[in-house]
């Protein structure tokens, strides 16, 4: 067993994913001494599926399957699953967390002004994205753009590569905090996988990794734990505080499929248009799958006549708001079926979908097999942590997906950074609003740009 760091961090955050990248940032950018400890690689996006598949798509690591055969997929790598995502924006459930005593509205405001969150222009729609939203208004369903975290100068309108982390770097993803914890002081140690906490008289002060062959321990004076909806409950779980890991969510989606003949389909943006039922937990939008993921999704489903028809089938995303139920095994395993109310919302969605893509002229209409993306509420606030985040240990913290505490349905990203905001905050023991120009950091850069300009 090797020590990779002294007492003299101010925190060690493990993961950087969303939450973990938001914390890590703030921290940074205010001048503490922080050390990210991250599972997976920190190679540049090139974009392609190669390089996806050992991220997102290795069984038992990033693709875990459920006892129903449904795949849960998560992104190992800087950044996390925000490498994979489809960069689209909801609004944090501001009503829920109040109820749970916090009230994210300063960091969301906050937020909005640090990343890029805004409806697609005209140009940017994919041809399958503006079938998709005029056949819905057509039949008067409520369909609106989505908010994007993409920065539409760098975008490509005829790209399909979001899905493979985005090599234009058009789209936002939690690498662009990682960045600049980086270049604010930070450090990070990749293929760091953290086994479990280490506690000294019920206080946490370091943590227990394994890099190649090799064992580490890390030390500093606050543990944030922020491995994702999976990954927080197995290391919280190895360190001795059970009860983690149970009754959780995963946000189970399935596609739409229908042939439109004089569509261009295939090539886009994903996710441009949606239409949310709030009541009924089902959101549905437009869906351009990169080619691979669909001949995947067609042998799945045993629809062997449509894996070669691509360019004109106009995929719709079905995603719900499934009940709490099941159990995070390991690291490799976890456990959860579909209830039978799940399951109604996911035909419910699809007849739906169904209705917008014939009135869009669709000849074939099927569906695929169930997939979730947004494993969450493992680790709850009022259950297992606090509305300051906290354990029941004193240093130790939890920030990402695995602290939502309820079934919620909707992109978790944005609360996500709201919620790393706060407590980066609580950390730096900050009371409301912090300006750019207050942080440490800030006031170097304000002080630099008034050199640049003197000169
Ligand atoms: C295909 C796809 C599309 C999505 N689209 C959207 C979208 O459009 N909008 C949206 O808001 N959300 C979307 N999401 C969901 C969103 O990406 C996740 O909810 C979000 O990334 C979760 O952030 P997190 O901080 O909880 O953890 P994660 O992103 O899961 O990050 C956890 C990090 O911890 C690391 N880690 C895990 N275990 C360990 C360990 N033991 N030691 C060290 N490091 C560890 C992982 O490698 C990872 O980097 C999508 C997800 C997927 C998969």
């Amino acid at each position: 067993m090797r020590t990779s760091s002294g007492k003299e961090l101010d925190a060690i955050v493990v993961g950087s994913g969303p939450g973990g990248a938001t914390v890590a940032r703030e921290l940074a950018l205010a001048g503490r001494k922080v050390l990210i400890l991250e599972w997976g690689d920190n190679d540049p996006v090139k974009g392609t599926l190669t390089q996806t598949i050992p991220r997102a798509f290795v069984p038992g690591k990033s693709m875990l399957i459920t006892g129903q055969a449904l795949g849960m997929v998560r992104a190992i790598t800087t950044g996390g699953s925000s490498l994979l995502f489809c960069a689209t924006a909801f609004d944090p459930p501001v009503d829920m967390l109040k109820k749970y005593g916090i009230d994210v509205t300063q960091e969301v405001a906050e937020v909005r002004k640090e990343v890029p969150n805004a409806p697609l222009t005209d140009e940017l729609m994919s041809p399958a994205g503006v079938r998709f939203e005029e056949s819905a208004l057509d039949l008067g369903y409520d369909c609106r753009r989505l908010n994007k975290f993409i920065y539409q100068n760098k975008c490509k309108p005829d790209c399909q590569l979001c899905l493979y982390g985005c090599p234009y770097d058009a789209k936002w993803n939690a690498r662009n905090f990682v960045n600049e914890a980086l270049e604010n002081g930070a450090k990070m140690i990749n293929f760091a996988k953290v086994d479990k906490v280490i506690f000294e008289n019920r206080k946490a002060v370091g943590v227990e990794y394994k890099q190649g062959q090799d064992y580490y321990r890390a030390f500093a004076s606050k543990i944030i734990i922020a491995a994702g909806g999976i990954g927080s409950p197995v290391i919280l779980n190895n360190s001795g505080i059970h009860g983690v890991g149970y009754d959780f969510f995963f946000d189970p989606l399935i596609y739409v499929f229908g042939k439109i003949r004089d569509v261009k389909s295939g090539r886009g943006l994903c996710m441009s248009a949606g239409i949310h039922f709030p009541e009924d937990g089902i959101v549905m939008t437009d869906f351009n799958l990169p080619q691979m993921l669909k001949m995947v999704f067609d042998v799945e489903v045993f629809r062997f006549k449509q894996v070669f028809s691509y360019s004109n089938v106009v995929p719709i995303m079905i995603k719900v708001r499934d009940c709490l139920s099941g159990r995070i095994i390991n690291d490799k395993l976890i456990w959860k079926t579909l209830s039978k109310a799940d399951k109604q919302k996911l035909d419910k969605g699809a007849e739906h979908a169904k209705r917008i893509l014939t009135h869009a002229g669709a000849a074939e209409v099927y569906r695929s097999w169930v997939l979730a993306a947004h494993p969450g509420g493992t680790v709850k606030i009022g259950e297992h942590v606090d509305a300051d985040l906290k354990t029941k240990f004193d240093n130790l913290y939890v920030c990402d997906c695995s602290v939502v505490p309820e079934e919620w349905g909707l992109p978790p990203t944005m609360t996500l950074l709201s919620l790393g905001k706060r407590l980066a905050k609580h950390l730096l023991g900050v009371k409301g609003n912090v300006t750019e120009k207050e942080t440490f950091a800030g006031k170097v850069r304000e002080l630099s740009r008034q050199e640049e300009k003197a000169a």
